[in-house]
């Protein structure tokens, strides 16, 4: 199935790992010219180069900056369009989840994590949205979780934040249509950068990467019985930024091996 993405022009924050990392490689392998954001200058500079020696350094740019700093957002727009003349795509991945209960999220934790789930979303939006109005195929991704939809309580205010994004997402699909078509993906467990850091401070030093990974997929009960892989999130995120997703916005498409409990 063709999805129609040659020669779209696509951002991906977040982009120097993970589930970001997949979509943008995934995005230029259907012929997208691709920019990435990250805050690491060193990491995103090693993928910049990787990714230029395989896709031709025309088709990707990188800019060492942080979605929460709403000057470096419509900074990263500027770059864009100066290279690419324009952008039909906005994935806003970047970010990470926050570990503690109620009792332990202090009010600092509860701004910063409000903050960084919010203004992920809103800085990006803003900075793109001028140019995807331009697009005769605009899309927008949220990369969002299925907490927003099923709280956990050792992840409380992450849970909580993310299913005010979920809210957002929705409210925009109907504020930005008939231009920008808006959708979210709720993941599950997906083994990336910041599984890698739980494993890196698990309990028991001698457990082994493939152990830990089946005792956690089963302890969370997930019926594929793993965890998921990058790409399997970002073939997800590019059909839904597709022209083969023409009619589908508002939508939230989990990628999840099954483990959501609500219908
Ligand atoms: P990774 O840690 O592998 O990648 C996160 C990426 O986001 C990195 O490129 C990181 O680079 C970048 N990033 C983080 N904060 C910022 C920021 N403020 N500005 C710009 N870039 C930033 O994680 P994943 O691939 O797993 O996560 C991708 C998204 O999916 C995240 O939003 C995460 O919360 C969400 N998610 C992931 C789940 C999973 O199981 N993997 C489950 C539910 C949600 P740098 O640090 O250099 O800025």
């Amino acid at each position: 199935m063709d999805l129609g993405l040659a020669g779209k022009i696509a951002v991906v924050t977040g982009g120097s790992s993970g589930i970001g990392l997949a979509t943008a490689t995934m995005l230029l392998e259907e012929g997208c010219r691709v920019a990435v954001c990250a805050r690491d200058a060193e990491r995103l500079a090693g993928v910049e180069a990787d990714l230029a020696k395989r896709f031709g350094a025309d088709n990707v740019l990188a800019a060492a900056c942080s979605v929460l700093d709403s000057a470096a957002m419509t900074d990263f727009a500027a770059q864009v369009v100066s290279r690419f003349a324009g952008c039909d795509i906005l994935v806003n991945n970047a970010g990470q989840g926050r570990v503690s209960t109620f009792a332990d999220t202090g009010d600092d934790a509860w701004r910063e994590e409000l903050d960084l789930k919010f203004f992920s979303q809103i800085y990006p939006i803003r900075a793109f949205q001028a140019l995807l109005e331009k697009s005769n195929a605009a899309a927008i991704v949220g990369v969002n979780s299925l907490l927003a939809y099923q709280p956990e309580p050792h992840m409380v205010c992450t849970s909580a934040a993310r299913a005010g994004v979920q809210n957002l997402l929705k409210s925009l699909s109907v504020e930005l249509a008939p231009d920008i078509r808006v959708n979210s993906i709720l993941l599950g467990l997906v083994d990336s950068g910041q599984w890698q850091r739980r494993f890196e401070s698990r309990s028991d030093q001698s457990q082994s990467r493939k152990d830990w990974l089946a005792e956690l997929a089963a302890s969370k009960g997930i019926p594929l019985g793993r965890l998921g892989e990058p790409e399997e999130a970002a073939s997800a995120i590019c059909f839904l930024v597709s022209p083969a997703a023409a009619y589908i916005s508002g939508a939230r498409l989990e990628v999840s091996g099954g483990v959501s409990r609500f219908v």
